[in-house]
């Protein structure tokens, strides 16, 4: 660890351990060693498939009429590794906070990993991949299991293998969600130009503005308005601490989601130790 990293480190730990509010914001980072991949990172899934034509609700219907096996593709890239991930050591370290400090998760993540880890109290800003929500009413009217999700992901597969054509695939993708002239369904995820959920949108800001820590874990910060948390938790007076391979803002801990939180959260509350490594 560098020297400076080294003082970033006990300034981490002592703010953690006098902290009494803390949020955890998370990114695609946090998951990254659940086998889910970053979007930015160098393997480039955003180079595969463009945000301006994939990210988008508009862009994405447009592209099903025209092509609807690089649809396939796109989404099959997107739910198959959200389907088989387990939670990693970073998201169990996570959890595990709750037994020390009044600890609130805002994560951009859609993938329920933290949930699954058993944090309770969890704000996905950009929604989740595991509910299901009627279009037109904005309800949410079903909950997948990771099962469902890898049902699909099969069902795309062998659409993308030419083991099944497009009329059979959508004929089996309506027991996941139902579409047809009446009924609208979709995951209930927030692309670009959607607006983010409410209530949870304004919760996760309260938090922030109440927190005295904020901790940040592999987010690179870019997707606006959910940038805005660390701003606003900075603003209100919090330490920022960012767990990040890559330099970012605030007390930056260089190092990867699943090495770093859990050496954190020991060296903060479950160790005698004076958080110096
Ligand atoms: P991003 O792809 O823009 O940035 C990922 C960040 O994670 C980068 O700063 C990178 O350096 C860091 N990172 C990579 N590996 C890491 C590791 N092992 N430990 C810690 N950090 C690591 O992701 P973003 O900022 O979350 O924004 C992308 C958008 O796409 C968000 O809305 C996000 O929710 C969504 N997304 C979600 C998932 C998921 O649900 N798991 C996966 C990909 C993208």
């Amino acid at each position: 660890m560098s020297v400076s990293n080294s003082d970033n480190w006990i300034t981490a730990v002592m703010a953690l351990r006098n902290a009494r509010q803390v949020v955890v914001f998370s990114g695609a980072g946090v998951s990254a060693q659940s086998g889910i991949p970053t979007f930015r990172d160098e393997d480039g899934f955003w180079k595969r498939f463009p945000p301006e034509q994939f990210a988008n609700w508009r862009g994405l219907l447009q592209m099903a009429a025209t092509n609807p096996h690089r649809v396939a593709e796109f989404v099959y890239n997107v739910i198959s590794p959200i389907a088989a991930a387990k939670p990693n050591e970073a998201h169990l370290a996570i959890t595990r906070m709750e037994q020390y400090v009044s600890a609130t998760v805002v994560t951009q993540n859609i993938d329920r990993l933290h949930q699954l880890a058993g944090s309770t109290r969890v704000l996905e800003v950009h929604g989740s991949l595991f509910d299901i929500q009627d279009v037109s009413t904005g309800k949410k009217i079903r909950q997948f299991q990771h099962q469902d999700l890898a049902a699909v992901a099969a069902l795309l597969k062998e659409y993308m293998d030419m083991q099944r054509s497009i009329l059979s695939l959508l004929n089996s993708l309506r027991q996941f969600y139902s579409f047809d002239l009446n009924i609208n369904y979709r995951p209930d995820i927030v692309l670009f130009g959607d607006d983010l959920p409410e209530p949870t949108w304004s919760d996760a800001c309260r938090s922030a503005e109440q927190c005295d820590v904020l901790l940040s874990v592999g987010t690179s910060g870019a997707v606006y308005p959910a940038a805005m948390i660390p701003e606003y938790a900075s603003a209100a007076g919090a330490t920022i601490i960012n767990i990040d391979p890559q330099p970012c803002d605030g007390y930056w801990l260089q190092g990867t989601a699943g090495e770093m939180v859990p050496r954190l959260v020991k060296a903060a509350w479950e160790s005698d130790q004076n958080g110096d490594e």
